[in-house]
């Protein structure tokens, strides 16, 4: 954990106040809904209440400071001088309020972040297991879980079943089961539709171990598909590994995008890709960096994203193809077992 202070401390031009709970978390391993973290060149102080005081004075590297419930009123009268903050995590009324004590805030985004974009082997590794559980889960529901005559929200019980039976701490986000039309919309709950014979399904899933999640996506066909959607599950499939061909050390997150992007736009499916590439992934499942047409970032070792291109065809279907990666030296490592050939399911 001091490692990672350690190589915050050589980012910083002034102290930095930390109020991002999961980079509070990242830094100290100290998980609590009402903490801050104060970085300076010589000490770290990690501020809370009461109720927290306890396990912040376990974290090694730090000064634990009980605070009052209202940490901010309390950091207000207590801290003075130049100090950085979390421009894009706190929120302008307690920002309002440091300054209004006296404090010289400045903005810095994205310090701790840009740390966490570079997993650790340790990290790696329980984002593997992630990986393994939900191969597993998918494994088990494509050969035991009935789709045709049942809603999507029951389909989506069942996988939270299968992640619970398999292992999972819990799910990375509530899944997405999109049947048919529902599809179409890229980030649809599981609904009270029933999914029919011959439609595709679009299952968008991961689960958590030690705090790192997955994110896969697959799309499933329940019986016979016409011609366009075959044509279109191809081209996804072609864009998905052609985006996953690009990335390497030094790539940008928008060429990253644009050889995926190519591979649809040049198809009969023109114009239906409205989404982002992919995105980082580590104690959030949307983290730095990002493959876009507007991302900043650039491709670096250690780097784990997604690759989910799609398209998508308003009140017909969708069809998303999504894998997790680990950025290497000569290019990924694909954790990410489950196959891609179209299945069918009953
Ligand atoms: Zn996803
Ligand atoms: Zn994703």
């Amino acid at each position: 954990m001091t490692d990672r202070i350690q190589r915050l401390q050589e980012l910083l031009e002034e102290p930095l106040l930390i109020t991002n709970p999961v980079n509070v978390l990242y830094l100290t391993g100290f998980d609590s809904s009402n903490a801050a973290l104060l970085v300076e060149p010589s000490r770290v102080r990690l501020f809370t209440d009461f109720r927290y005081i306890e396990s912040a004075q376990a974290v090694e590297g730090v000064e634990a400071v009980q605070t009052a419930r209202s940490l901010i009123t309390w950091l207000t009268k207590e801290l003075d001088g130049r100090i950085g903050f979390e421009a894009n995590v706190l929120p302008w009324s307690f920002a309002e309020q440091l300054r209004g004590g006296g404090i010289d805030l400045v903005p810095r985004t994205g310090l701790v972040e840009q740390l966490r974009a570079v997993k650790e082997e340790s990290e790696l590794e329980l984002f593997r297991q992630a990986c393994a559980i939900t191969d597993r889960m998918f494994e088990r529901l494509v050969s035991e879980v009935r789709f045709v005559g049942r809603p999507e929200r029951d389909v989506a019980w069942d996988i939270t079943r299968l992640y619970h039976e398999e292992g999972a701490s819990e799910e990375s986000f509530e899944a997405i089961v999109g049947s048919g039309p529902t599809g179409a919309r890229p980030h649809a709950r599981a609904g009270d539709k029933v999914i029919e014979a011959g439609e595709l399904v679009v299952i968008d899933t991961g689960c958590v171990v030690g705090g790192y999640p997955s994110d896969y996506t697959r799309t499933l066909a329940t019986g016979e598909l016409d011609a366009e959607m075959r044509e279109a599950y191809d081209v996804v499939l072609a864009a998905q590994q052609a985006g996953l061909a690009a990335l390497r050390p030094g790539v940008k997150g928008v060429d990253a995008d644009a050889a995926a992007r190519g591979v649809i736009e040049s198809s009969a499916f023109a114009g239906t890709f409205g989404h982002g590439l992919g995105h980082g992934l580590g104690l959030d499942v949307h983290e730095a960096p990002r493959l876009s047409t507007e991302s900043p970032d650039t491709l670096a070792v250690g780097n784990v994203v997604t690759v989910e291109p799609g398209v998508y065809l308003p009140g017909r279907f969708g069809i998303r193809i999504e894998d997790d990666v680990i950025v290497t030296e000569d290019g990924i490592e694909n954790p990410v077992r489950f196959t891609k050939e179209l299945v069918t399911v009953s």
